[in-house]
């Protein structure tokens, strides 16, 4: 096992409420210790960049793999490949896939496949995401899923809904709910209103979305069940997560990075990665949505990566497959339209990708306490990211964001205490005199020289 010293660098763990310049020592997996001038032997790598952060490395709780059946589009291993590139070290894993994950079997093929990550299978709610039997969720939890939830679609019937949030509380697991009313989407594709009237798209109302969610936490609240709203896109869907905290009811929710800094405006181009669901919202949606995440109503930031080939999106945008991959740019897109617009500290940011989650989730990660798993991303919040289909590593390259130029490019991702993604060193900038003269000590490495 390695021993890794990531030396003087700004240290962000909100669990803990760091956010200054000290060491952390890694060594059989785990934080060993964190302070100032901490000594190591010769064997351990010195890492130091002085542009770097380093922080828990990142928990996506909102990913598709499309293992088992759609490889094509991403794999288990392509998956947490693009996720370390991230800065991703713990992701949860949608089981709507082909077949569905919901028996113990599939939960245990997904969950051991993660070898860069940790991977957690998210069971379904229903047998066949089909909204009527509920899944063996005792067992599916016992198997490993972290949670259980038919993303892609709502629980229609309410009753069904209502005996999972009871049931899977008795076994301390959280229902994740995708809110959408299936008779109100219809066949919509995009928001309802200009980019609906403009584009002579299918609209899809905000109330779709919205009387599910009120519905849900009505729910949660009847059965004293733990709630997690997935992907929360309307000014609307913030307000009733607001008011349902204020009276003590137990609900969760995240955003994507997309409901923060794309609007219904950008679906103008028929690009087919903006098609999404929930689709792309109004100017004042995206204002809510930054306020919520502001003001802690929102929990957590999310990918939703949702990959897709090229094949499958290169049709008429009514015809295309909702979804966009996210995992690449979670990071960079945060930084870019929450921090350096003022709106989030980097400190708050990292929360909500880290310990916000984990805790929704109810597992132990997010954090850099002594002791914890030595997942870390070290990151330059400054440094320039040029995405282009070439610099993802996802097998499935559906992102409106290719050709933009973002902030906070990953250094080096760290995973149980081993270096699982480190930015080639010929490409990585910001070298110092001072750089230059630790690097050629023996037992030093310096990233960015
Ligand atoms: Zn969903």
């Amino acid at each position: 096992m390695s021993k890794i010293l990531l030396r003087g660098m700004r240290l962000i763990d909100p669990a803990t409420a760091t956010d200054e310049r000290i060491d952390l020592l890694i060594a059989d997996g785990v934080v060993a210790s964190r302070g100032v001038g901490i000594a190591v032997d010769e064997e351990t790598r010195i890492v130091e960049i002085p542009e770097g952060v380093v922080a828990p490395g990142l928990v996506d709780m909102h990913v598709h793999l499309r293992e088992p059946g759609g490889e094509q589009e991403e794999t288990v291993e392509s998956g947490t490949r693009a996720a370390v590139h991230g800065g991703i070290t713990t992701l949860a894993a949608m089981p709507n896939t082909e077949p569905t994950i919901d028996t113990p079997a599939w939960v245990e093929y997904v969950r051991s496949r993660g070898k860069l990550t940790n991977v957690h299978p998210i069971a379904a709610i229903t047998v066949g995401r089909e909204g009527k039997t509920l899944a063996p969720l005792a067992e599916l939890a016992e198997a490993g899923a972290v949670a259980f939830s038919d993303d892609g679609r709502s629980v229609a019937d309410a009753n069904v809904m209502r005996r999972a949030l009871q049931y899977a509380t008795m076994i301390g697991r959280v229902i994740i709910a995708h809110c959408e009313d299936q008779a109100l989407v219809g066949s919509g594709t995009v928001n309802e209103g200009l980019a609906s009237t403009r584009s002579g798209l299918s609209p899809i109302p905000a109330v779709a979305e919205e009387t599910i969610v009120a519905r849900d936490i009505l729910l949660a609240k009847s059965a004293g069940a733990r709630l997690h709203i997935a992907h929360v896109s309307t000014r609307g869907s913030v307000e009733l997560v607001r008011r349902a905290k204020a009276d003590g009811i137990t609900v969760t929710c995240e955003t994507c990075p997309h409901y923060f800094c794309l609007t219904d405006d950008d679906v103008r181009s028929y690009d087919t990665s903006t098609r999404v669901n929930p689709p792309l919202r109004s100017a004042d949606d995206v204002e809510a949505i930054r306020e919520g995440l502001r003001d802690g109503t929102i929990d957590a930031v999310a990918s939703d990566h949702a990959p897709h080939s090229l094949e499958e999106k290169q049709v008429e945008f009514d015809a295309a497959p909702p979804g966009m991959v996210g995992m690449e740019t979670l990071l960079p897109l945060t930084i870019t339209h929450m921090v350096d617009t003022g709106i989030l500290s980097l400190g708050k940011a990292i929360a909500l990708m880290t310990i916000e989650p984990a805790r929704a989730l109810g597992i132990a990660a997010g954090t850099l306490e002594t002791g914890a798993a030595a997942d870390v991303v070290v990151f330059d919040p400054d440094g320039k990211v040029e995405v282009t289909a070439d610099w993802f590593r996802s097998l499935s390259k559906n992102s409106p964001f290719i050709g933009s130029t973002l902030s906070g490019r990953v250094l080096m991702t760290i995973h149980n205490g081993e270096v699982v993604f480190e930015e080639d060193l010929g490409t990585a900038h910001g070298s110092s005199e001072n750089h230059g003269k630790r690097a050629a000590e023996s037992n030093e490495l310096v990233v960015g020289v």
